[in-house]
């Protein structure tokens, strides 16, 4: 017998970077959260100022084995997010996407959860069409160096919208574009924390190809509002649904912001590009607006100086 009303939630992949924000926000607003992760990407320190939470419970666990809980919501974002981390294991990371995602929908058939998966704007490949609407089906090579994360992700959104149909399982699919903040992994690859990293060791600032493709980057404070936003929305907004920053910046644009907040003396260097790297690549976020009346609040330099803040501090520990 239940002796409580707060909502248990599931966070899988919770001490990653983006887990580790959502479980400080869902315990905030008074729920039951249970973080569970490999520590394949993430680590405990990105959860050690929660483990003393009375709501708050840390599991190991990794979901391509099955996992038997009670739980009134899910939020699946077990994987790693960062090329580097992706590609040291690909083999795991489709398990990751494909295993994962059938026993946490097999959970939430069971138990009745509703349950969210962070899919990714990799879905859309290197696209032809820019910005990237929902309606977009994606150009995505299956058979790259990327393909273990980007068709992982495109089965995991097949699996979601099979288990709606077909078990009525309540579904929320979000496709995340590029996200930073705070508790990025420092050696994770991706290009915000490698710019800070490389800023304020005075290192030099790797610049793949030259540089002129495009991202647009969400702080991570904008883009946990939207999650919750979409998880708390009605029943019929399944989604797939874009959650990012629609302002477009070239690379090289962000290696010369991030080296003037940090200052110093690095210069740019520039190094060969990794095969299938997207060109460009931009959220068109019209339906978030219009369902969740979410756009992001966050300028790419406040955001910057947070995320700077936070690698300054951890690079002094
Ligand atoms: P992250 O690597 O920091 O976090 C992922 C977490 O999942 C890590 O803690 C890792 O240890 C854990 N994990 C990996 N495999 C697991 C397994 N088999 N079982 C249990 N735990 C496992 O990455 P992040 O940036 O926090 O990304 C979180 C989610 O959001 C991922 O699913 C990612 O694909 C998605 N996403 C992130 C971004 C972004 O820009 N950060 C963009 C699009 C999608
Ligand atoms: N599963 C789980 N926890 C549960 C229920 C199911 O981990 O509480 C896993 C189980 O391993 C199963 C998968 O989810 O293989 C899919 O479950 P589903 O009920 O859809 O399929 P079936 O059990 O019929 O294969
Ligand atoms: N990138 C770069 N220098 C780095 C790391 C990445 O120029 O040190 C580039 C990378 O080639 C890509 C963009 O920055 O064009 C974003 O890379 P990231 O790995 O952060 O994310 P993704 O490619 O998955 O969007």
């Amino acid at each position: 017998m239940r002796i409580s009303n707060r909502k248990r939630i599931l966070i899988t992949g919770g001490a990653g970077f983006l887990g580790s924000h959502l479980c400080e926000r869902l315990l905030a607003e008074g729920n039951d959260v249970l973080c569970l992760d490999n520590f394949y990407s993430g680590t405990r320190d990105n959860v050690a100022h929660l483990l003393g939470h009375p709501h708050f419970e840390l599991m190991r666990h990794d979901v391509t084995f099955p996992l038997y809980v009670e739980v009134d919501e899910i939020y699946n974002l077990a994987c790693p997010a960062s090329p580097v981390h992706y590609q040291r294991d690909p083999v795991q990371t489709t398990k990751t996407n494909v295993h994962g995602a059938i026993n946490m929908l097999g959970l939430a058939k069971r138990t009745k959860a509703k349950i969210f998966q962070a899919s990714t704007s990799e879905v859309y490949g290197d696209p032809e069409l820019h910005p990237q609407p929902e309606s977009y089906w994606g150009r995505v090579n299956p058979i790259g160096i990327r393909s273990c994360y980007d068709e992982g992700k495109r089965c995991a959104e097949t699996l979601f919208f099979d288990y709606q149909r077909q078990h009525q399982v309540k579904i929320k699919v979000a496709r995340i574009f590029n996200t930073y903040g705070p508790r990025m992994h420092p050696g994770d690859g991706r290009v915000v924390s490698n710019f800070i990293v490389q800023a304020l060791r005075g290192e030099d600032l790797t610049i793949y190809g030259d540089g002129s493709q495009t991202r647009s980057f969400c702080f991570v404070d904008d883009l946990i509002e939207g999650l919750v936003r979409l998880m708390s929305s009605g029943d019929e907004v399944t989604g797939p649904i874009n959650l990012g920053n629609p302002k477009e910046f070239t690379i090289r644009q962000l290696a010369e912001t991030a080296l003037r907040l940090v200052g110093g003396q690095s210069k740019l260097v520039y190094k060969p590009l990794p095969s299938d790297d997207p060109r460009q690549r931009q959220p068109d976020i019209s339906l978030a607006k219009a369902v969740l009346n979410w756009q992001p609040q966050v300028q790419l330099e406040q955001g910057l100086d947070k995320t700077i803040d936070y690698f300054r501090r951890l690079l002094q520990a």
